[in-house]
């Protein structure tokens, strides 16, 4: 009985060997490969526009070193599951145009938040979007009108993008592997004005270069996804550019004509790009990054299984106490600056709603290809959730920062003890009442280990 089982088995895996594959894997045969599609599109702004990003500049661009971009790639696993990846040359997007993007691409193309995720480079020389940053820049009338009409511009152009990506998928393969350059550096923890002689630079830091291959089934590069922790603001000129991703994927698609390269940022919100301040600094940067994109692409990659997983949440995060109505009032009679047009909207807030923000909803997502597991944070994020997460869920993992919602700085514990710009003053900068209360990492790992653990994404023993 046993022997005769054992022969119709065998018989069977020979006659149907590849039949035998396709229902072990849990896949049929026919459906072993991604579906992927690539759209982009240049969002260079026509006219002279504000430059997003830093307090100090006093006046609109200049002119284009760089065109922006905006590039979306649409993937699909075996499944039929679709998401899309969205980069954008462009400082950040303020809490509205990010729901407006994503409400409209749920509507027209069906696709949740889990299943999109809309990044940006973080370019210091791209125009301003409404409602962004507000305080901190001098805007007249027109040019309030100008950011109004390309902010508009832009969330057609994204959602239209969307659609064209989904549109042009065809059977696609995958794969990840991560690389590592070295230019970027602790901005808490070394003193830009005296690196030259120093021999040593102090962390924490990760020098990472996560990277995913896009190919047809033909092996066509159809499009590389990299990303690196690194403020992109080696440039503060009034010329519109990428900064130093900009030149990264300009960088990769002269070595990959036809393929289109796509940067996002990982949790690099204390660590620049130093020295700086030059454009052959911006392109050297650039260029070193592409370098080390390009070694990955010619060593062995992992091939990732046609098998997306994807999560999301909001998670509120608290802040400290908000001053009080005497403390506005008193900044609001000092000295002009954007410390008086914060006071003076907090006060117009207090006014109309009787209280102060006590909490921020605070955008978290998970995608994991085959078993590459992504994990992204909305807002500045600094290096430390990084290596954290890391620990948590393995070295290969891909970190994003700066995705869905440019709402402020995120500190880690450690920062928002010791304070300074990334953990208490910028807080400002963003329109937001008080810095955060202490607790918000342990809140952030909280909600991944969660969205984690719905993704079937184990934690590792360290
Ligand atoms: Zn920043």
């Amino acid at each position: 009985m046993k022997k005769t089982f054992l022969f119709i088995l065998f018989s069977y895996l020979l006659v149907f060997p590849f039949y035998y594959t396709g229902t072990a894997s849990g896949q049929s045969p026919s459906a072993n490969d991604w579906k992927a599609g690539v759209s982009r599109a240049a969002i260079t702004p026509e006219k002279p526009i504000w430059l997003a990003g830093y307090a100090s500049r006093d006046h609109p661009s200049e002119g284009v070193l760089t065109d922006l971009w905006v590039k979306v790639l649409a993937i699909e696993d075996a499944g039929g599951k679709k998401a899309l990846l969205i980069t954008c040359d462009l400082l950040g997007f303020p809490k509205k145009i990010s729901d407006q993007i994503r409400d409209q691409i749920a509507v027209k193309y069906g696709l949740a938040r889990s299943r999109i995720i809309l990044s940006y480079t973080h370019t210091h020389s791209g125009p301003v979007l409404t409602d962004a940053l507000s305080d901190i820049y001098p805007l007249d009338e027109y040019q309030s009108e100008v950011i109004s009409e390309y902010s508009h511009f832009l969330e057609k152009r994204i959602v239209d993008l969307s659609g064209e990506a989904i549109k042009a998928m065809v059977p696609a393969r995958i794969y990840s592997r991560a690389g590592v350059t070295r230019f970027q550096v602790n901005r808490r923890n070394n003193n830009e004005a005296s690196l030259t002689p120093l021999t040593a630079l102090r962390g924490p830091n990760d020098y990472s270069v996560p990277v995913l291959k896009v190919t047809d089934t033909t092996g066509n590069l159809m499009a590389v996804v990299f990303g690196y922790a690194c403020h992109a603001t080696v440039l503060d000129i009034y010329m519109i550019s990428g900064d130093y991703p900009g030149f990264a994927q300009i960088e990769m698609e002269k070595l990959h004509p036809g393929a289109t390269a796509m940067f996002f940022q990982g949790a690099g919100a204390d660590q620049n790009p130093l020295p700086r301040r030059t454009i052959p600094l911006a392109i050297q940067y650039g260029k070193e990054l592409a370098a080390a994109v390009e070694r990955v692409l010619n060593e062995d990659m992992n091939k990732l299984e046609p098998v997306l997983t994807t999560a999301y949440s909001e998670v509120d995060l608290t802040f400290a106490p908000p001053p009080s109505k005497d403390s506005l009032i008193k900044i609001l009679n000092g000295p002009e600056g954007y410390q008086k047009r914060w006071a003076s909207r907090q006060l117009e807030r207090l006014e109309k709603d009787g209280s102060l923000m006590t909490t921020y909803p605070y955008p978290v997502e998970i995608w994991k290809l085959g078993d590459q597991v992504i994990m992204a944070l909305g807002g500045e994020v600094v290096v430390e959730y990084s290596i954290g997460l890391k620990k948590l869920f393995g070295q290969g993992i891909f970190v994003m920062g700066y995705v869905n919602d440019d709402m402020a700085y995120i500190p880690s514990e450690t920062i928002l003890k010791e304070g300074g710009y990334e953990g208490e003053s910028s807080q400002m900068v963003y329109g937001l009442p008080a810095k955060w209360s202490s607790g918000i990492q342990s809140v952030i790992f909280g909600e991944m280990r969660k969205l984690a653990l719905k993704s079937g994404i184990k934690e590792v023993s360290q």
